[in-house]
């Protein structure tokens, strides 16, 4: 079956180049003919169906890209890496179109995230294919009668499977390193965003043999847990909740596999007394990810504020959160666009009532979703700012993944870093202040995988990435990524007696 563009059925001026699984070169419908709709959200209607996979289809995938995997492993590296950086050029020149797609799947922002986005996924191919003469080995010096030298190899098939909230270039740090190390890959896209990554696959395919990349689409408990669980699969790299990631680690303990897992996070961002200006604000509302709807696993969605300032920055933060223009995502006057779906939007609304309904809780900004008016024809919330004295309760644990934020004054240095690490979580922290020093001695006691002093951006390609404790495994958007995550080290030693 060919893949053929449609018209987004929810916005008729969203082309959608293919609404179709890729497996082994092939557009393929579900082995059995099911499908599942997609919603856009910011108009609750459907944008089109996509193939519901199941055990076949991860299957045949898999089997697939066994089968290309002995061809593409002896492609020599520079020369994978120069076909990377192709796919990158041709990413790059449908950037405008990844974007439009992504933004009308997901809800995020075109301005503020889906043409960043878009970019940034080009960009990974473009950065690991740069990498590849990187994967080398070394030499022991046993010596003049011995040699003895490490090689990087690949691991085989990698199973990726990836969220919603930043499909494509979650899938690009997934796909771009390990096809650089000599893998191929099967992905299981998010049932919620496809699309973006569908047409990543179609670009892709278009440089690559078939089977060295392979994407499947469905529900996570059908296609993804096939997938986790196939027996010819031999690495997986999850990114997504950390419940969903603990049954991944626990159905791939009796073969022994690698596994990397970006997970969930809650992570502190703590502002010092010297801090109640502009440029701290400015990078608490960063670091909040309120652009993005807050869905992000960085999200600093816990704020200790020094308890002399905490009135005066939450007055500004507030007014500064208020500044964001809330809309329709495909617009580029719009800030912040939409929550992804509706599971998501209730999910967050509960927690904003639970909050409304806490005493000893201030509401200092935001509240409940929009049930009036345009916003409340898709899911659009609003950033919300509790302020609590308490660092113990639900909403200051628990990963909201919304625009929610909770506020907690502290006094002594020593308590506010005991509280920063009072998580399971472990994936970022903020720290905000003019002593320079100080801000870094906490950065080092913060227990979790990324700390940013004194500003709160997104993540660059070199830095390696990933959480602590229930964060996550390895790391990603590095060298560290293609070398520890995507290869494997083998050591030859060679008598030179004969
Ligand atoms: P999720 O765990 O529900 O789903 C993630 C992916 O796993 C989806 O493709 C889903 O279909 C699949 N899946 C679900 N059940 C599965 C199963 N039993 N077996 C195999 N696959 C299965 O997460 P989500 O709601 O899509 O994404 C939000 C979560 O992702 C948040 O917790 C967020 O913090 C996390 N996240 C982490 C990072 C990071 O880099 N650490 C980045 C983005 C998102």
């Amino acid at each position: 079956m060919n893949a053929s563009a449609q018209n987004s059925l929810a916005d008729p001026s969203v082309c959608i180049p293919v609404a179709l699984q890729l497996i082994d070169g092939k557009w393929r419908e579900s082995a059995d003919g099911r499908t599942i709709p997609v919603e856009c959200p910011a108009n609750r209607r459907t944008i089109l169906q996509i193939p519901r996979g199941s055990d076949a289809d991860a299957d045949s995938a898999v089997r697939a890209a066994l089968t290309a995997f002995e061809r593409w492993r002896r492609v020599a590296p520079l020369d994978r890496g120069r076909l990377l950086q192709r796919i990158a050029d041709a990413l790059e020149s449908r950037a405008e179109e990844l974007a439009r797609i992504v933004a009308h799947e997901t809800g995020n922002a075109i301005r503020t995230q889906s043409r960043p986005e878009a970019l940034m996924a080009a960009a990974t191919f473009r950065y690991f294919g740069g990498l590849a003469s990187e994967l080398k080995g070394s030499t022991l010096p046993l010596g003049d009668a011995v040699l003895s030298y490490t090689r990087r190899e690949p691991l085989g098939v990698v199973a990726a499977i990836v969220p919603w909230n930043a499909p494509i270039s979650i899938a690009a740090m997934k796909i771009a390193p390990a096809l650089c190390a000599g893998n191929t890959v099967v992905l299981k896209a998010a049932e919620d965003a496809p699309f973006g990554v569908l047409l990543i696959a179609q670009v892709c395919s278009e440089f690559l043999p078939p089977g060295v990349l392979n994407v499947i689409t469905g529900i996570g408990e059908e296609c993804g847990a096939a997938l986790v669980s196939h027996p010819l699969v031999n690495k997986i790299s999850f990114t997504g909740s950390t419940s969903v990631g603990k049954g991944v680690l626990a159905a791939t303990a009796d073969r022994v596999l690698p596994v990397s897992l970006e997970l969930g996070g809650k992570s502190p961002a703590i502002v010092f007394k010297d801090a109640d200006e502009d440029w701290a604000v400015e990078g608490v509302a960063g670091s909040m990810r309120f652009t993005r709807q807050s869905q992000s696993c960085t999200a600093g969605s816990r704020l200790f504020v020094h308890e002399s300032i905490y009135d005066s920055f939450l007055e500004k933060l507030a007014v500064r959160a208020q500044q964001y223009v809330i809309g329709d995502p495909l617009s580029e006057a719009t800030d912040t666009g939409t929550l992804i779906s509706g599971k998501q939007f209730e999910q967050v609304r509960s927690y904003i009532e639970e909050g409304l309904a806490e005493r000893d809780v201030k509401l200092i900004l935001g509240g409940l979703p929009p049930t009036e008016g345009p916003l409340s024809q898709g899911y659009f919330a609003q950033p919300t700012i509790f302020a609590s004295t308490s660092n113990a309760w639900r909403l200051a644990r628990e990963e909201i993944f919304g625009p929610v934020l909770v506020a907690i004054p502290w006094r002594d240095e020593q308590d506010v870093i005991r509280m920063a690490n009072q998580s399971h979580y472990g994936l970022a922290g903020y720290v905000f202040s003019k002593d320079v020093s100080r801000a870094i001695r906490v950065a080092h006691e913060i227990d979790s995988g990324w700390i940013q002093v004194n500003q709160g951006k997104g993540q660059a390609f070199g830095q390696p990435y990933g959480g602590f404790k229930q964060s996550g495994l390895g790391k990603e958007c590095s060298i560290e990524s293609l070398l520890e995550d995507f290869s494997r080290l083998k050591s030859v030693t060679v008598s030179l007696h004969l």
